[in-house]
């Protein structure tokens, strides 16, 4: 473990900055290999993930593993995160202040780790990293904002109850690889969409 990392994992790990520390078991800081070449980001700690202090542990992180599996990528290899480190009651989507509060650590995470792409899982963290909505039609896409790649997926949770969206999910990461493979080439991408701050 990287010592940095591991700050900022005992960091959330005694966090009370936010309500949902009232309710949490335990909060979830990231985990996995912090020489990753990817951050995958998803939105909050679920049951199983609250009850373990781990990320995406539950059906949803099955579903993730298998995809990664499908790309010939292990799980250890890759870093895997939540844009708020602490379960919101009853899965709720995160409160903004909630988001707000949290996004320290994601960001001291992403400066650590420093990745070729985020892979944002679905749409709110879509919509908390970029401002984005409707995943569905900006999945598969890459995005550029302050010099930082992004790559654009469904959240692993929604194949669950819907057996179509596992090969769209399939579809994408292993697409993700490939991309990474190119950068670490060197070779041009292309961009599809660029935001600015
Ligand atoms: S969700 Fe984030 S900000 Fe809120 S208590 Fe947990 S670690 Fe702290």
């Amino acid at each position: 473990m990287n010592q940095k990392l591991d700050k900022v994992k005992q960091n959330v790990i005694k966090c009370t900055k936010c309500e949902l520390a009232k309710t949490r078991t335990n909060s979830v800081p990231g985990k996995g290999d912090f020489k990753s070449d990817v951050i995958f980001v998803g939105e909050a700690p679920g049951k199983n993930e609250d009850k373990n202090g781990e990320p995406f542990v539950g059906v949803a992180g099955k579903k993730l593993s298998a995809a990664l599996e499908e790309a010939g990528m292990s799980r250890e290899k890759v870093y895997i995160t939540n844009i708020v480190k602490c379960r919101p009651p009853k899965n709720r989507v995160p409160k903004t202040i909630e988001r707000e509060t949290c996004q320290d650590y994601l960001k001291q995470e992403i400066a650590i780790i420093k990745p070729k792409l985020i892979c944002i899982l679905g749409n709110t963290v879509f919509n908390s990293l970029l401002g984005g909505s409707e995943i569905m039609k900006f999945r598969g896409k890459i995005v550029q904002k302050d010099n930082q790649l992004y790559f654009l997926t469904i959240h692993p949770a929604a194949t669950i109850y819907n057996q179509k969206l596992i090969e769209v999910l399939n579809e994408d990461i292993v697409k993700l690889f490939e991309l990474i493979k190119e950068l670490k080439n060197d070779k041009k991408i292309t961009i599809d969409i660029e935001y600015s701050s």
